[in-house]
């Protein structure tokens, strides 16, 4: 049963083949046997799951129906859940418990999906590795000593161990289709302020961005539609009409086009990837795409101004973490300043601290307009790259990361290394608009990720094109050994 899709689970409740209840009780006990190699958990909610997986039954035997009617699914531990601890992968976070739900989690829990539990991430979802969480890193399903990529590292491991169909993630700066692309998946960041933030434990809230990780597009669309929409508790959340995205799976492609920018294909990819991505251009065009060679001069700042605005909003937005409110509270203040300053200390871990700090000295007074001001410049030319670009293309495609998954701690000592994995998911962040990565291939028995972007609210054309890629391909299929 933990090999089914979302869209196949759909069918087999509805014809009765199994119940969400007996769906529920296999997962969770698959869980207890896998997860201690993955460490993809930090919380399970064995009892909010079986309660929903009853719900659910009895709402499918009153004559229900619902493509995440009774569905397993798991929520990053930065979704707040109501009454259930929502670390944010942080000591600071560890005993708090939210006071209510985040919108996503609201809004899938009344389309009737079961939440197995909350998923371990790097801590404020800062990280590319998964290694920064409180909690201890996750393991690659592919290649245990590997990391499975981050900040969403522990949906991307459970759903690819086949732990559960499908998981939530954010991305501010690539953190769904990165690890989608290092543990063979598919997942997909919406335009910003196409899914709620509210009750999303903020990082840069001008970058973040929730959505859906799975095993194909086809399960992309039914979670990303449980959780799209407006919402008016979210200001920068936008009132447009959510297309019915599974409807929308089938356009033809011909005709399409996609551009390849040149600058993707530089030194610092690694050519074994580089030729992944050739092959699947190729598939395309096989089904009637027009390929065509696209330009975005700028992509090379980009990941210098997202290091300065992200960290920035960073710093402002985790100031809330005093040791007051809630959270973390040091031993023995001796004064509030000590409060301060302990409770921060002791209760952030070392990736944080550095981007707070990163984060305030850009946006202090006399390095507020050479750094902060000049981002945010950069910020809008990648925009305009962008804009000129989708004149001529309806899709622009490459690689999700320049490598394949690297050995656990292999970038430890040198953040900078990690940053630069983020060079080519960072740059949809910046400008706001929807990306999915998609499996193309392996190197050395490690997934490689192809990457899609789209115009602004075109999530449905980056799942018609992913869909038709994968009715055509067999890459997202194969299943890591031992799982
Ligand atoms: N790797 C990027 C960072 O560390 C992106 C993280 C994310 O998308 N949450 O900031």
């Amino acid at each position: 049963m933990h090999q089914l899709t979302l869209a196949e689970i759909a069918r087999g409740l509805a014809d009765k083949k199994f119940s969400s209840e007996e769906l529920t009780k296999t997962l969770l006990a698959r869980i207890a046997q896998l997860d201690p190699q993955l460490n993809s958990f930090i919380s399970l909610t064995e009892d909010l799951a079986l309660q929903q997986a009853k719900a659910a039954d009895a709402r499918r035997a009153n004559g229900e129906s619902g493509a995440l009617l009774g569905a397993p699914i798991a929520h990053k531990d930065l979704f707040c859940t109501q009454g259930i601890r929502t670390s944010c992968g942080s000591k600071m976070l560890d005993n708090f418990k939210a006071p209510y739900d985040a919108t996503v989690v609201a809004k899938l829990a009344a389309a009737g999906a079961v939440t197995l539990g909350k998923t371990n991430m790097d801590e404020f979802a800062m990280g590319s590795a998964n290694e920064s969480s409180y909690y201890g890193a996750v393991k690659n399903p592919w290649n245990l000593e590997h990391v499975p990529g981050g900040s969403s590292g522990g949906s991307a491991a459970a759903v690819a161990a086949r732990l559960l169909p499908a998981a939530t993630g954010t991305d501010t700066g690539g953190s769904i289709r990165q690890p989608a692309a290092l543990t063979n998946l598919t997942g997909l960041k919406p335009t910003y302020g196409r899914v709620s933030r509210w009750g999303m434990i903020a990082y840069a809230s001008s970058l973040d961005q929730g959505g859906p990780l799975a095993r194909t597009a086809e399960d992309c669309a039914i979670l990303l539609q449980g959780m799209a929409g407006f919402d008016p508790q979210d200001s920068t959340s936008i009132d447009e009409p959510v297309p019915d995205y599974s409807a929308g799976l089938n356009g033809s492609l011909q005709g399409l086009r996609i551009g390849v920018p040149k600058e993707y294909f530089s030194a610092g990819l690694d050519p074994r990837i580089a030729e992944l991505i050739h092959n699947s251009v190729k598939e395309l065009e096989k089904l009637g795409a027009v390929v065509k060679e696209i330009s975005l001069p700028n992509m090379q700042h980009a990941i210098p101004a997202y290091y300065v605005i992200a960290p920035a909003e960073a710093s402002s937005n985790l100031s809330r973490f005093d040791g007051v409110r809630f959270g973390y509270r040091c031993e023995d203040p001796k004064n509030l300043i000590d409060l301060y300053k302990r409770s921060r200390g002791e209760g952030f871990g070392p990736e944080v601290q550095r981007r707070i700090m990163v984060g305030a000295y850009a946006l202090s007074a006399g390095y507020y307009d050479a750094y902060y001001l000049k981002a945010q410049k950069i910020r809008r030319l990648i925009k305009n790259d962008f804009m000129a670009a989708f004149n001529e293309v309806d899709i622009i495609l490459g690689p999700t990361t320049p490598n394949p998954a690297w050995k656990l701690g292999a970038k430890n000592s040198d953040p900078v290394a990690a940053y630069l994995e983020d060079v080519y998911t960072i740059t949809a962040n910046l400008a706001g608009l929807p990306g999915l990565s998609m499996p193309a291939g392996f190197v050395d028995g490690l997934p490689v990720g192809v990457q899609l972007l789209a115009p602004y609210f075109q999530e449905g054309r980056l799942l018609n094109v992913a869909h038709q890629y994968q009715l055509n391909t067999d890459w997202h299929t194969r299943t890591p050994t031992g799982f």
